[in-house]
């Protein structure tokens, strides 16, 4: 492979990406640059690929600042921080990293519906503020056998599905076509879907039709009993309208690892114990994020080797 590839990560993602991407490229960190503009002016005309993730991408500023962009690998199996129309229009490719999460994001789902439910958190605090000697904690409910209602039945959708069968829970999704290799129940709308489940699980891809599906009417659908889980992102939520939802008790609880502006998240939800908050960790294991770096140095590898990308998108 030709030597001194100008790569340009845009954000700090692995330690261990950069350091096996500093091995076979020339890196650059877009985040260490105190000018990006003066960094771009020094040195657009040498970077080949950008290297992304969940928090940033390529938008159309940057791929027009990159007139030698080649490529676009995505440390993240969501690709909606990248200007997809653009990168086409411009022959650039974009490569994600699909499957190798799926299992950590499906088993941190399943941790998000216990911990609401079952108030682990809450429970884990009783004990450490000694409060335990001063009385046994309430009752919680109960999670085997509830109905989980999936928006969205691609890789993650279905992993959660299967674990969620292992607890007895029935199974219903919404998504644009009914999928035929399943016995899961499909409703054609997402109010639908929300209206027949106890807990609704956002697993969808991020797009401009996905955005706040979870709206109000969904949320109203789901109800004072109901629980919403969001693994997906958080856009797909209509965040001030959850919260309000929450507040005023119209919403039973949520597990949230996705928040629509982080790493902000709405203060109202500090004070609420029937909602679990997590920060974007859907695939944060040693072992994941490892597989995801080497997938993103392989597309790359592969493209600048004339060999077929790996899990390309574009
Ligand atoms: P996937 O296999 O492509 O599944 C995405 C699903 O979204 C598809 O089954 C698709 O179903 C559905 N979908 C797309 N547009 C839709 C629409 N307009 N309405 C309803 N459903 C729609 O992707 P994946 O690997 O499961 O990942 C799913 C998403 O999870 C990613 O895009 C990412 O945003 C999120 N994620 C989050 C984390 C985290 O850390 N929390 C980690 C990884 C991934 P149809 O084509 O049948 O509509």
């Amino acid at each position: 492979m030709e030597a001194a590839i100008g790569v340009l990560m845009v954000c700090p993602m692995s330690l261990y990406l950069e350091q096996e991407l500093d091995k076979r490229f020339k890196l650059f960190r877009f985040w260490t640059q105190p000018s990006r503009q003066e960094f771009l002016k020094n040195h657009a005309e040498s970077i080949r690929a950008v290297v992304g993730n969940a928090t940033a991408g390529a938008d159309a500023e940057l791929i027009d600042a990159l007139p030698k962009l080649e490529i676009v690998s995505s440390f993240s199996v969501g690709v909606d921080k990248i200007d997809l129309n653009k990168c086409k229009k411009k022959g650039i490719r974009v490569t994600n990293t699909p499957d190798v999460l799926t299992e950590d994001v499906a088993d941190l789902a399943i941790g998000l519906m216990l911990a609401v439910l079952r108030r682990i958190c809450e429970c884990d605090k009783y004990v450490r503020k000694g409060m335990w000697k001063m009385g046994d904690f309430k009752l919680t409910t109960k999670f085997s056998g509830k109905t989980v209602g999936i928006i969205g039945l691609g890789r993650i959708g279905l992993a959660v599905a299967k674990r969620a069968e292992a607890f007895d829970c029935p199974i219903s999704y919404y998504s644009r076509s009914k999928k035929p290799n399943t016995n899961y129940k499909y409703h054609s709308s997402v109010v639908d879907l929300a209206s027949n489940c106890d807990i609704l699980v956002v697993a969808c891809a991020l797009t401009p039709e996905t955005r706040h599906i979870v709206n109000r009417e969904v949320i109203d659908a789901l109800g004072p009993k109901g629980v919403l889980i969001n693994v997906g992102r958080g856009p797909h939520v209509d965040e001030p309208e959850l919260v309000s939802a929450l507040v005023e008790g119209r919403l039973g609880g949520a597990g949230l690892d996705v928040f629509e502006q982080e790493p902000e998240v709405p203060e109202q939800l500090f004070g609420l114990d029937n909602v679990v908050l997590l920060p974007h960790v859907g695939s944060g294991t040693v072992e994941t994020r490892e597989v995801m770096a080497d997938l993103v140095i392989q597309n790359l590898e592969a493209h600048f080797l004339n060999k077929p990308l790996l899990t390309p998108v574009v």
